[in-house]
């Protein structure tokens, strides 16, 4: 029986169109001239380039006749500030819609972009008070596979003023298209490679955790938690692998495909201050905590946890030793400070609502500790 949650009704709703495979933008290029005329495309410093998704793009937008602006400053964890700034050039230069190439962070500003460009944001006030309805088109290319932003309707930015990530999720941010091309993840470092692809087993886990949880779901995230548990290590091993490159790709998407009907837990909201304070990568600070996330949460979702290991062909503490042997390399060093200021936060979080369990401040805590 699967276990209970808070409504009977399961929803499923994934607009984006989504384009997988070696060289997917070349052989769907006509579907480009259906985005619009002229593109803000929204990318990292480097990585668009160093992937090869730039190059590409671009030879397509020259055969369409589409126009283009590049707009390369998006930081990790991007800030409000270069959403504003990023908004003031869609506008100046008459665009119509976004190419957002890169990690999760390009592809979440470009998204921001395209809602704060829509309703004429001019200023970060502005930007975290708009109550937004509609969004110039998305087309989402990611050269990491983590985030899942490329299936997701949520947009992650940091308020540079309270140094703290804020979500925003609204359905027209889901990408109209995306193209996932798992040659552009071989570039990706190891530590990248790994801090990632441990960012999409928490939403396939959170996927499970959460009180909105939806066996309409339990496939997807079934299949994603197995890809990442079968090839993680040995696409870390041989990291120009096309196939195992792939494998860790769709399990990225279906972590998106995930958290896009149920959300993240508390097992996000505990990680992103070991980013904003510390600058753990996203990934590396869900992985962390993980192995106590779960033990908090499976007494409330053992049926669904057991099935799943049943479906791996590994239990828990199996489960935990390969974790355990990915992160040896790992020291996140905080001070007694930052854990008695970040467990009130965190057990006040908006994610705590969709947790299972009594999240209190006293077990926020206990984690943090387990870091020290
Ligand atoms: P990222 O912050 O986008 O990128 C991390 C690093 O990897 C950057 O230095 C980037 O370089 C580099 N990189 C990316 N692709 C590369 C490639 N193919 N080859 C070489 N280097 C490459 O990493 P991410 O983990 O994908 O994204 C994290 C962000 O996504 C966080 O802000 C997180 O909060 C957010 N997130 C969003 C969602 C969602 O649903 N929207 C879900 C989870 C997390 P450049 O600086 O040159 O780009
Ligand atoms: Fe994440």
């Amino acid at each position: 029986m699967y276990s209970n949650k808070e409504t009977d009704i399961n929803k499923y709703f994934m607009p984006t169109e989504v384009h997988l495979g070696k060289k997917c933008i070349e052989k769907s290029k006509d579907k480009f001239s259906e985005f619009g005329k002229k593109a803000l495309i929204v990318t990292g410093r480097s990585s668009a380039v160093k992937s090869g998704a730039q190059q590409d793009i671009l030879l397509v937008l020259a055969e369409k006749s589409i126009e283009h602006v590049i707009y390369n400053e998006i930081v990790e964890n991007p800030t409000v500030d270069s959403v504003v700034k990023g908004a003031g050039i869609f506008k100046e230069n008459n665009c119509d819609h976004v190419i957002a190439i890169g990690g999760g962070s390009p592809l979440d500003a470009g998204k921001a972009i395209a809602l704060a460009a829509k309703h004429n944001v001019t200023s970060k006030e502005e930007f975290f008070s708009t109550d937004f309805s509609e969004a110039f088109p998305v087309v989402a290319i990611p050269t990491t596979s983590g985030t899942g932003s490329e299936a997701t309707q949520y947009s992650i930015i940091t308020d540079t003023d309270s140094n703290t990530k804020k979500g925003i999720a609204h359905p027209a941010i889901f990408p109209v298209c995306s193209f996932l091309d798992p040659t552009y993840t071989i570039s990706l470092s190891e530590n990248v490679t790994r801090n990632t692809a441990i960012d999409a087993l928490s939403h396939l886990l959170e996927g499970i955790y959460s009180k909105r949880r939806n066996p309409l779901t339990y496939p997807v995230i079934f299949q994603g938690v197995k890809l990442i548990y079968d090839n993680l290590k040995k696409c870390l091993q041989n990291p120009e692998n096309y196939e195992l490159r792939e494998k860790l790709m769709i399990a990225s998407l279906y972590g998106g495909v995930a958290i896009a009907q149920t959300g993240t837990t508390v097992q996000h909201s505990i990680g992103y201050p070991l980013t904003t304070e510390y600058g753990v990568a996203h990934g590396l600070a869900n992985g962390v905590v993980m192995k106590d996330i779960m033990e908090a949460y499976y007494p409330h979702i053992k049926y669904e946890l057991n099935q799943l290991f049943h479906f791996i062909g590994i239990n828990k503490l199996v489960f935990f030793s390969w974790l355990r042997e990915l992160l040896t390399d790992v020291n996140v060093e905080i001070t007694d400070t930052f854990i008695e200021k970040q467990a009130i936060e965190v057990a006040h979080s908006s994610h705590v609502n969709n947790t299972p369990g009594n999240i209190s401040p006293s077990l926020i805590k206990k984690i943090y500790l387990q870091l020290k």
